[in-house]
Parts: C-alpha cells; sequence; structure tokens
C-alpha cells in the first residue's frame, strides 16, 4: 500500500516521505513520535496560567483582523468561552485569517501572556474544533518530520493513515488460531506476535498499540502500547539474529589458498600488538575452514584496526580475491585508500577509490577496473554495494565504522549467496565498545574478536573538564602547543534535530562564528574549519591541509568524529561538551593520542546538571572505552551510549536499550523458543545495500 494512495500525497509529497524512509502506509504506522506533548487538560479562559503553555476551546468572537504596521503585519483574533475572552495574535501571518470564522469553535495550545489586562496567546498552534482534534484535549505525539511537512500537516496524515488502515483491518481475534506463521493475509495491523506470547507477558494487540503509540488515549495507553512494541521489536530483532546464524552456518565459505599473513605483516613499519596477532590468527582460522567468515572486530579508537583490515585484504588478493572494505565517509574511505595505494601499489597489488565524489570518467574507469579484476582492493562509502558494482571475484566485505548497521542489512548481506554458493566473508570492525553481556545479545550472530591494546608509546590522553571562564588559558594552550609544531582540533556542537537531516544553519553559524573568535584571538594561526555542510572536495582539501600540517587548528563539527587519523594533532577542545553523549565525546577524544606525544582533551561546560557532570566525571577518570560503556550502561539514561544512532549499534525504531533491558533478555528468551515457528522479518527493499 504505497502512501501514494493517501489523499493529500502527491509527487512532491511522497518523495519527502521517501527521503525520510517512508514509502508504504504500514512504514508511516511505524514511524512513530519522537516525543509526546501532553495537552489532555483543556481550560477555560479563567483557569488559563499565564507564562505557561496552556491548551483551550473557544469560539471566535469577532470577524478576524489584520493589520499592517509598519514592517509587520499582526493578525489579531478575539477568542470567548462561558468565563472570559482571550486575544490571540500571529506576526506576519496574514493569510491565516481565512482561517477562522467568526462563531467557530476552535482549539489552541500557546503560551499565555498577561498585556496589561489582556490575556493574550502568542503564534499558537490551532484546529477546529470538531471529530478529529488532533492538536489538543489529548496526549499530542510529536513527531521528526520530513520535508515539506510540518508537526501539523504529518499529525493529520498519519491520523489518516490511521483511519485508512482500520478499514482494512481484520478482526484481531482471528489471527493466529489457524496458523502460527506470521503469512497472514489482511490489513495492516496485521498481528505477528502469537496470543500465547501476548498472554504470556500482557502485551497488547498490534492495532490498539499502533493506534495509541500515535494517538495515546491515556497514558497507561501509551505504555501498554510502548511495551507491546518495544518487545516486537526486539523479538523480531532476535529472531533475524538467530537466522543470520543460521543462514552462515549453512553457507560455505570461500577457502582463501593464502592464510599466511606473515608476509604482509614484513610491509608494515611496526610489529603487531599481541591483540592484532591474536585477532589476525583468528581471521586466517576462518578464511581456511570452509565456513563463510562473519566476524566483528571490536578495538577501541586507535588500537589499530586498519592494519588487520589490509592484512586480510592482503590473504584475499593473495589468494586472488578482491577485497570491498567499506567506510561511512567520503574522508574516512580516501585516508584508508591513501594508506592502502602506500602498502600495496609498490606491490602490484592494484586498488580503486569509489566514492560519490568521483568523477563520472573516474567512476567508469574504477568500474571497469573492479570487474575486469585488476582491482584488488575496492575502498569506498557503501555506495560499494548500492551503485549496482560488479566485482569479478569478490571474496571478502569489510566494514569499517559502520553507521546504523542495522540487523536487516547483516540479513540482507548475508543472504547474498545461496547455501550452496560460495558467499565472501564478512568482517565488521567497529570502535563502539560494548559490554560483553550486551555483545552477546545484540551481536549474537557474529563471532567476537577484541583488539584490547594499544600500539606501544602511546600515553593516556589527559582530559580535563572546565567552565567557559578558562577560554583564554585554552587559547594559550593551544598557542603553546602549536608552537612546539602540534596540532589541534576544537569541536562545535551540532545542533541537529534529527541526525539524518542536513545539519542546520545553526551548526554552519557556530563553526564559522567560533573560526572569526579564534581567528581573531591567535592571529598568528592557520585556522581551518569543517562542517557538514561543505562539498566533499572542500572537506577532502581542508583535512588534507591538516594533515600535512598546513593549519595548526581546525575548528569541526562533528563530522570529523570517526576514524580521522593525524598523529601530529595533540590537543582536542570540547566546546559545549553538555551536548554530546559519553560515547560521541570519548570518539571524539579519540582524534588525538594517536601518536607518541603526550595528549590532551579538554571539556568546556557551563551545565551544573547531575547528569552532565558525572559524564564529565567519567570522561576524565578513563579513557578505557569498554570501561565507559560500562559505567553507562549502570548508571542507565545518564549517559547515550546506547542512545544515539551514530556508533555502529543496531538502530531501533522505539526500544531504548537502557529502559528495556528487561524486554530485552525476555525477547531474546523467546526468539530462542519460538524462532521455527516464526518468519523473519522480511528486510525493506530500501534497507537493502
Ligand atoms: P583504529 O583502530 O582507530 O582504526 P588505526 O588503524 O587508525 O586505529 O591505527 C592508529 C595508528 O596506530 C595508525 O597510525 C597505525 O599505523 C598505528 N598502529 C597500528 N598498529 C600498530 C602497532 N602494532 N604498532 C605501532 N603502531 C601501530
Ligand atoms: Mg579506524
Amino acid at each position: 500500500m504505497f502512501i501514494t494512495e493517501l489523499s493529500g500525497v502527491g509527487a512532491k509529497r511522497a518523495h519527502a516521505l521517501q527521503s525520510a524512509g517512508i514509502f508504504t502506509v504500514a512504514d508511516l504506522l511505524e514511524h512513530f513520535p519522537r516525543d509526546y506533548d501532553d495537552r489532555s487538560n483543556v481550560k477555560t479562559i479563567a483557569e488559563l496560567i499565564p507564562d505557561a503553555v496552556n491548551t483551550i476551546r473557544g469560539i471566535v468572537a469577532f470577524e478576524p483582523e489584520c493589520v499592517t504596521l509598519k514592517r509587520f503585519t499582526v493578525t489579531k483574533l478575539k477568542i470567548k468561552d462561558h468565563t472570559g475572552t482571550l486575544e490571540i495574535i500571529w506576526f506576519n501571518q496574514p493569510y491565516l485569517k481565512k482561517n477562522f470564522k467568526k462563531g467557530g469553535e476552535y482549539l489552541f495550545t500557546g503560551k499565555i501572556r498577561e498585556q496589561g489586562t489582556i490575556l493574550q496567546m502568542q503564534s499558537p498552534d490551532y484546529e477546529a474544533a470538531g471529530e478529529t482534534e488532533l492538536s489538543g484535549g489529548r496526549i499530542v505525539p510529536v513527531y521528526t518530520v520530513p520535508k515539506l511537512y510540518s508537526q501539523k500537516t504529518f499529525r493529520a496524515l498519519i491520523y489518516e493513515a490511521l483511519k485508512f488502515s482500520g478499514t482494512l483491518s481484520p478482526n484481531p481475534n482471528e489471527l493466529f488460531e489457524k496458523s502460527s506463521t506470521k503469512t497472514l493475509t489482511g490489513g495492516l495491523f496485521e498481528e505477528n506476535i502469537s496470543r500465547e506470547l501476548r498472554e504470556k507477558y500482557d502485551l497488547c494487540d498490534r492495532e490498539m498499540a499502533i493506534r495509541n503509540i500515535h494517538f495515546p488515549e491515556t497514558d497507561e495507553m501509551f505504555h501498554h502500547a510502548r511495551r507491546r512494541l518495544v518487545f516486537e521489536e526486539l523479538f523480531f530483532m532476535q529472531v533475524a539474529l538467530l537466522q543470520i546464524k543460521e543462514v552462515v552456518k549453512a553457507q560455505k565459505g570461500i577457502v582463501f589458498s593464502c592464510a599466511d599473513y606473515a608476509p604482509f605483516l614484513e610491509w608494515l613499519e611496526f610489529a603487531p600488538t599481541g591483540a592484532q596477532a591474536r585477532v589476525l590468527a583468528e581471521i586466517a582460522k576462518d578464511i581456511s575452514c570452509g565456513i563463510r567468515m562473519n566476524r566483528l572486530v571490536q578495538g577501541d579508537v586507535g588500537s589499530g584496526k586498519t592494519a588487520v583490515a589490509f592484512a586480510a585484504a592482503y590473504l584475499a588478493a593473495q589468494s586472488g580475491y578482491q577485497t570491498a572494505l567499506m567506510a561511512p565517509t567520503d574522508v574516512l574511505a580516501t585516508q584508508h585508500f591513501v594508506q592502502c595505494e602506500k602498502l600495496f601499489a609498490p606491490r602490484g597489488i592494484g586498488a580503486v577509490l569509489l566514492t560519490g565524489s568521483l568523477t563520472a570518467k573516474a567512476k567508469r574507469e574504477a568500474l571497469a577496473k573492479i570487474k575486469d579484476g585488476s582491482a584488488k582492493i575496492i575502498i569506498g562509502t557503501h555506495a560499494l554495494i548500492q551503485d549496482g558494482v560488479e566485482y569479478a571475484c569478490l571474496g571478502l566485505c569489510i566494514t569499517d565504522e559502520q553507521h546504523r548497521f542495522g540487523v536487516n542489512q547483516r540479513l540482507a548481506l548475508t543472504q547474498k549467496g545461496s547455501p550452496d554458493e560460495y558467499a565472501p566473508h564478512v568482517l565488521v570492525m567497529t570502535a563502539t565498545p560494548i559490554p560483553r553481556t550486551l555483545g552477546l545479545i545484540l551481536y549474537g550472530d557474529l563471532d567476537i574478536s577484541v583488539i584490547d591494546e594499544y600500539p606501544p608509546g602511546r600515553q593516556a590522553i589527559k582530559t580535563y573538564c572546565v567552565n567557559s571562564s578558562y577560554r583564554e588559558r585554552i587559547n594559550n594552550f593551544i598557542l603553546k602547543e602549536t608552537s612546539q609544531n602540534r596540532q589541534a582540533y576544537v569541536i562545535c556542537p551540532a545542533i541537529q534535530e534529527n541526525q539524518d537531516t542536513a545539519p542546520t544553519k545553526t551548526e554552519l553559524q557556530n563553526v564559522t562564528a567560533y573560526t572569526n573568535e579564534l581567528r581573531e584571538a591567535l592571529p598568528s594561526l592557520q585556522i581551518a574549519y569543517l562542517h557538514g555542510r561543505m562539498k566533499p572536495a572542500e572537506k577532502q582539501q581542508t583535512m588534507d591541509d591538516f594533515k600535512a600540517g598546513k593549519t595548526d587548528v581546525i575548528i569541526s563539527t562533528t563530522v570529523i568524529e570517526v576514524g580521522v587519523h593525524v598523529p601530529n594533532a595533540t590537543l582536542i577542545v570540547i566546546e559545549n561538551a553538555e551536548r554530546f553523549g559519553l560515547s560521541q565525546l570519548h570518539q571524539l577524544r579519540g582524534r588525538v593520542g594517536r601518536g607518541t606525544a603526550q595528549s590532551h582533551c579538554v571539556l568546556i561546560t557551563n551545565s551544573k546538571n547531575e547528569q552532565t557532570t558525572s559524564r564529565m566525571n567519567a570522561m576524565t577518570q578513563t579513557t578505557d572505552g569498554f570501561r565507559l560503556a560500562e559505567l553507562d550502561l549502570e548508571q542507565r539514561g545518564a549517559g547515550d551510549f546506547f542512545g544515539t544512532r551514530q556508533h555502529g549499534l543496531p538502530e531501533f525504531k522505539i526500544a531504548n536499550l537502557y529502559r528495556d533491558l528487561d524486554i530485552l533478555k525476555i525477547a531474546q528468551e523467546e526468539a530462542i523458543a519460538n524462532k521455527d515457528i516464526v518468519g523473519a522479518l522480511p528486510p525493506h527493499p530500501h534497507e537493502l545495500f
């Protein structure tokens, strides 16, 4: 059922919805609110509380007015109910006038001010009173809205989808009695959890859950709905994991003829650490045993995962197979490519880079080399798999620091080869430290290797937390480090509504304003900036200059965060550190401490909030990512190691690993008990590589 079947969704809006991952009405129904606004308490005018947000129901007493003053227009309404009158105004929205009729009844939600003796509400949310009151008199959902939609229009769309779906819904009680599989026919509220499980764990049916997650009838119904949907999400994730595991177990793995990585190690300027050697031995065993490798390599930032990945690529190349190495960003892919060329090109092993910023010609050439097999190592963003790239003989897929690497994507990847074909080996590299217990649940399908040792000569990064009154001293610190020919990062927060959308204007302003300030304060330094709105080529140039030591300081948003490697950078200053989660702070800090010199991390925050303080303390006390992840888990809800979508953890629509750890455990048990009777969730086509 495509979204275009809903009224009001034309080509443009459909496109906006699709960009947000919403293709069908079912997708829409699973686009859950990110928050709620409790407007169930509708007040009379006499009950209104000044300086607070209130919802009222009132009748328009006079024809709406629109007054044009010098520089703006004011649209004015007089509202009455049986207890009094209220003035409502909007600035510069003259077209609103036609939305109201004298005598009509409407709901308004907005902040109340006392203007002398007059009560006034400015720029409220409003809607006509009547049958479908969505914005007041209830708990109102707040969404991450796609482009072209406001909260109001999106809410209306969801409501329409719910109505539409209801008419198609089969009687939920008839479900699951005839058959225990999930392939039931019926509407969009199709039940997918057996009655037995629902009764056992007191889970409401799917229709009720979906309706109440969007428009909760009561607080209690909301919690009931949420619990059911969390269970559903985690349960099917666990089922999918178990199925991946079975698929993989049954898949034949290519047997690499070369499992000796010792010659590769000779190419490196360093000897591997004990941990790197151990992981390499595990990989060598995987690729020669005849079963497909499906391995996760966890290693904190700077632990040397790249060398391990290249050693695996070496084994593939020596065995006559190609390796695809996927990185999350152009910058990172390019960095890998440069390193790769240094190692492999002199030894006659061809590599190509495939990113979005290639010219058409360069791309054609790269594709040709991939197809004819002259490129043995193919490095790029995940366009590598999306673009219908044809490989001559792909033997190994490596994903580095993969963001948003969901279970469905892993499932799709493992299903690429049918059981009697030989499927490429899979190696996933992540810097996300996951406590062991959780790792087993989240990555149950993968074998896990841990690089728990740093290359020798590293000094632990010293971390400090200060408030902004230290700015001058920090500037002096920057000056001191750079005068020793070292380099520094300054990180400004990215204020993003939604991590999928483009960076906001504010982010841009933060970075450029900060750059100007610092240039003024430290005129002798070369200061560059980096943010998400720059073109890939510009970003690359900025990074290249920094790596080459042409710039002293780089001011950046979190685009710098993942994997960037500049050993000469010894100082990172993080502004508004309270805006970042523990995980992000840890990742950011990992940009320094990559050489042998002592590195420093300065966290700046003026927040005295208890949670912030505990996060900052954790950061100053340890640099061990696993320890931080555990601390975060202990202080559940305090940080966000598992709350952000950014760090290689599976992404959830509704589940929150802090709050829902107990449901996760149940879901895992039940998935094991039920894996044979439940069909796996088919991956959405747009989630596939
Ligand atoms: P990450 O695990 O964060 O991806 P990298 O692979 O980027 O870490 O490695 C960080 C730095 O450490 C690189 O400069 C790399 O050359 C260096 N390195 C890796 N392994 C060793 C080692 N065994 N001895 C010395 N330096 C190493
Ligand atoms: Mg890396």
